[in-house]
């Protein structure tokens, strides 16, 4: 994608107008019309959503379960869109459902996280949308593959299709984890070092999976600076046929909303500044003297593995290493510092380690520099 394209795009444009995150709200599925009107009105009167998402055609883990009402539920969203002007946005999946999507005038689709694991199923979906001039937000897949969430979104740029927003919605995990779909921020955080341009959305319902976990996700995007939040909003959350569990009412919408800080993205306060400048010439130099400090003890490593060679003597040294995952961490604790962030940073400092050493006693190098391949 190019990370320079010109930002003037449907959903820039709206960013520009409000100044503010955009608020994409509306159920995990139409059900109804009554539903489907009920809250588009309530979103309206509360006047803080800026489009109005539904799901027409759901896709399931388990065959079985609530599929959606399909292109039946298409005349209820014009309805809903007629009465309060919202923009409606719908998930696609395949070319039939962008046919009958744009026909029945929908104005922003959406590609789901099952469908954006899927090239073939994506390169369909941007054929059929190419020269429509219709805005997309692609989520993020299922799994954790930065790659492929940007392969997606380039996919229908190349289709011409540039009005373009990236949804992050989390990703599957095996393990236990207090999220539906676990957040991990740095991937989100790399999409958009990439493409500064690309507006991204938070979607805490699908990551949370959870009424309560809504507020803490929305906060944590907000401060990171999301361009804006897809939450799902129900008008009786606990009977809802998809996704019970994370939709809140419109009323609760508005609360939450009320209750988010929106920070200021800088300040122009003469002192903010002055100290802010302040203390990153200070991170400077503290950068500085860890690199230096680095520095000192690669060299000791390398002096090590000289020694090694000399006395034919193996790179890994388990019980060395075993105490150094042990006392770290813990010294780290007495000087303020997490646990788990020092354990992770001597993983990485073990890796360049042995790489180092590797180059001593064997000189070749396997990987370069703390790769985490499986040449360690
Ligand atoms: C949805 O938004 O209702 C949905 C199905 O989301 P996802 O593709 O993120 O699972
Ligand atoms: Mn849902």
């Amino acid at each position: 994608m190019e990370n320079t394209a010109p930002a003037d795009t449907f959903f820039t444009r709206r960013l520009a107008q409000k100044g503010q995150p955009l608020i994409i709200a509306g159920p995990c599925s139409a059900e109804s019309e009554e539903q489907v009107l009920t809250v588009a009105r309530a979103l309206k009167a509360a006047g803080q959503a800026d489009m109005y998402r539904a799901g027409i055609w759901k896709p399931r883990t388990k065959p079985g379960g609530f599929e959606g009402r399909g292109a039946a539920a298409l005349p209820w969203l014009q309805a809903a869109r007629a009465e309060t002007g919202l923009p409606m946005a719908i998930e696609v999946a395949t070319p039939k459902h962008v046919e009958d999507a744009l026909r029945h005038g929908i104005d922003v689709l959406w590609i789901g996280a099952r469908t954006t694991v899927n090239p073939f199923a994506v390169q369909e979906l941007a054929d059929a949308l190419a020269g429509t001039g219709t805005p997309v937000m692609v989520k993020n897949p299922v799994n954790p593959d930065l790659a492929l969430w940007a392969g997606a979104l380039e996919r229908l740029e190349r289709a011409g299709i540039t009005d373009l927003a990236a949804i992050h919605r989390g990703f599957s995990t095996f393990a236990p984890s207090r999220y539906r779909n676990a957040p991990t921020w740095a991937i989100p955080i790399e999409l958009k070092t990439r493409y500064p341009q690309l507006p991204l959305i938070n979607d805490p319902s699908h990551i949370g999976g959870a009424r309560d976990l809504l507020l803490p996700i929305a906060q944590k995007a907000l401060d990171l600076d999301y361009d804006g939040l897809i939450i799902e909003t129900h008008p009786d959350p606990d009977h809802a046929l998809s996704d019970a569990a994370q939709q809140v009412t419109p009323a609760r919408l508005q609360e939450l909303l009320s209750e988010l800080k929106y920070r200021y993205r800088s300040s122009d306060n003469a002192d903010y500044r002055n100290k802010a400048e302040e203390l990153r010439q200070k991170m400077d130099t503290a950068d500085h003297e860890i690199l230096e400090m680095l520095a000192r003890r690669m060299a000791l490593i390398q002096e090590l593995a000289e020694y090694k060679k000399e006395n034919n003597v193996k790179i890994l040294q388990l019980e060395r290493w075993q105490e150094i995952f042990k006392t770290r961490p813990e010294w780290g604790r007495k000087l303020n510092i997490d646990e788990k962030f020092v354990g992770e940073l001597y993983k990485l400092i073990h890796i360049e380690s042995i790489r180092q050493q590797t180059q001593v006693l064997n000189g070749r190098p396997i990987d370069g520099p703390t790769h985490l391949g499986p040449g360690l």
